[in-house]
């Protein structure tokens, strides 16, 4: 029971699981969360010290049974990562109130009620929190009407949660990737979207889960002991250019 555990939602496939592979890696336990159940089981499966539970971050029904099973099974949290999202691009008009909502109870409601939930246990370890944005939050971009408001509103939930929880040692901070080839991604980029990540790109590809799982894990860390309600942009350079960077790579 001594040894640490972070619970990561969104854990059976993508960004997610790289992360709980590195905490596994560093002798930590894991709680696995995800609403998708077959591929969570064959994603833990196998791997010592994960403790896989489906839930749906949404509902906060759901999150509340996660959380004790999670507490009562392993006994403690010290960090936790709020990784569960979905994507859903397509133009303003015709992102309709269901479609909103949808990616909203996911990607801000969800970071809010696993949080929220999560608290006595961080308060009692002193604990983490990890929120994944995304650059869709740090810059507008076109068809992201209801993503990138809703990772926005995440990077400021994590200055809230900074703010308040800072008096019991508890860190928040947020981390927003640039793109990676997972699942959720490649549903929405198309050709010329990735063309045009690659143009914008200082470093002129996309990013892998480990690499975003580090900065992540870093976070989380005592490294990180210091640091509370930043935004940390694992995104090759993407949000530090500005025009021209194809025209003065040729
Ligand atoms: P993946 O689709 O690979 O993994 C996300 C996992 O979260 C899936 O298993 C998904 O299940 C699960 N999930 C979604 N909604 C819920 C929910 N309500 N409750 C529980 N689990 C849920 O995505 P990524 O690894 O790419 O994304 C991880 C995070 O990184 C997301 O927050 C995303 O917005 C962010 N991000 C990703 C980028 C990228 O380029 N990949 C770029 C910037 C940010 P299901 O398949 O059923 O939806």
């Amino acid at each position: 029971m001594t040894r640490p555990v972070a619970l990561v939602t969104g854990a059976a496939r993508g960004i997610g699981l790289a992360t709980a592979r590195l905490f596994l890696d560093d002798g930590w336990r894991v709680a696995m969360v995800d609403r998708d159940a077959p591929a969570l089981d064959a994603a833990a499966e196998g791997l010592e010290g994960a403790l896989p539970v489906v839930c749906d971050v949404s509902d906060p029904v759901q999150v509340e049974t996660m959380v004790a099973a999670v507490l009562a099974s392993l006994g403690r949290i010290d960090a936790l990562v709020n990784n569960a999202g979905v994507a859903d691009f397509g133009p303003i008009a015709e992102h309709d109130f269901a479609r909103w909502r949808a990616v909203m109870a996911t990607n801000l409601d969800g970071v809010f009620l696993v949080s929220q939930a999560c608290i006595p246990a961080l308060k009692a370890s002193r604990g983490a929190i990890v929120n994944i944005g995304s650059i869709s939050g740090l810059r507008a971009s076109t068809l992201r009407v209801a993503y990138g408001t809703s990772k926005a509103a995440v990077m400021h939930l994590t200055r809230q949660q900074a703010a308040e929880l800072g008096e019991w040692g508890v860190r928040a901070n947020c981390v927003c990737p640039g793109p990676v080839r997972t699942r959720l991604a490649m549903a929405v980029h198309s050709p010329e979207i990735v063309a045009a990540y690659h143009d914008a790109i200082p470093l002129n590809r996309y990013g892998s889960e480990a690499e975003i799982a580090q900065a992540i894990r870093f976070l989380c860390s005592d490294a990180a002991s210091y640091i509370t309600g930043q935004v940390l942009a694992a995104d090759g350079g993407f949000e530090a250019t500005g025009i021209g960077l194809p025209a003065l790579r040729r």
